[in-house]
């Protein structure tokens, strides 16, 4: 059994209109249409419309969005619906990760509405669930995991969740140059599988894919994309640049 491998990059809040332009054309232009990694992009919101233009017909490549408003419509200034992505054909969106739990107190159970309002538009959810540093050096590190995506897709049913993606994201790794070692993340990929095996069932579970994010780069990316749980990487700072990024593609 072999699941989806995905490179996504999460550009955050980062480049201007002209940059960041110039950089998904970058990516596009070097990019392997034909291997079988799926590339994922996710710019900021307000450049989702003109990429959506851009990447029309590019086969392997998507856009995300890096977070949903989990409410349908309406009078809440500032927010963008899983609606109005879906209106620009997005298929896929970032939900929990950990800045935004960390920077805009989003709990586990707003994590669970948010990737309802997506699934209802038919957009994948990229479920991005990891402990922090103190957590792991007190061994709560399954339990926290656990319930972070137990909770994340409470009520939903299994068959929704076809080819959704799940990011093991250790918060202590994420833009600080550390990053788990490949057996500390495939015993974690391993029992997120697990998990999710109890959870949806073997032939769901068996297509959602399990990406690692942390401080990925293309020198340490091999060792973890080589592990027979790890599907792949969410990348920040190595998917700000087309040459690294696109290495990262090309290290399975
Ligand atoms: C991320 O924020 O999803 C991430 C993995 O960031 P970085 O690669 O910069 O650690």
């Amino acid at each position: 059994m072999m699941k989806q491998r995905i490179v996504a990059g999460n550009w955050k809040m980062n480049k201007n209109y002209n940059g960041a332009v110039s950089l998904l054309d970058d990516v596009l232009a070097k990019y392997d249409s034909g291997s079988d990694v799926k590339v994922i992009v996710a710019p900021p919101a307000i450049y989702l419309s003109e990429f959506s233009n851009r990447v029309n017909g590019s086969e392997n490549f998507a856009l995300a969005a890096q977070n949903v408003s989990s409410e349908k419509n309406g009078a809440f200034t500032g927010e963008v619906s899983a609606e109005m992505l879906s209106s620009l054909h997005i298929q896929y969106c970032l939900v929990g990760h950990s800045e935004r739990r960390t920077y805009y107190n989003e709990s586990n159970s707003d994590v669970n509405k948010k990737v309802k309002a997506l699934l209802e538009q038919s957009i994948t959810p990229i479920i991005c669930i990891g402990e922090t540093l103190e957590e792991r050096e007190s061994e709560q590190q399954f339990s926290v995991v656990k319930e972070q995506l137990v909770i994340a897709i409470k009520d939903v049913e299994a068959k929704q969740l076809k080819n959704a993606i799940v990011a093991y994201e250790p918060v202590w790794a994420i833009g600080t140059g550390k990053t788990a070692s490949s057996s500390q993340a495939e015993e974690m990929h391993k029992f997120i599988h697990t998990l999710l095996v109890e959870v949806v069932g073997a032939e769901i579970a068996n297509t959602i894919s399990i990406l690692y994010g942390g401080s990925c780069k293309p020198d340490n990316a091999k060792e973890l994309f080589n592990k027979a749980n790890i599907d792949g990487g969410l990348i920040g700072g190595a998917a700000l640049e087309a040459d690294s990024f696109i290495a990262l593609t090309n290290t399975f």
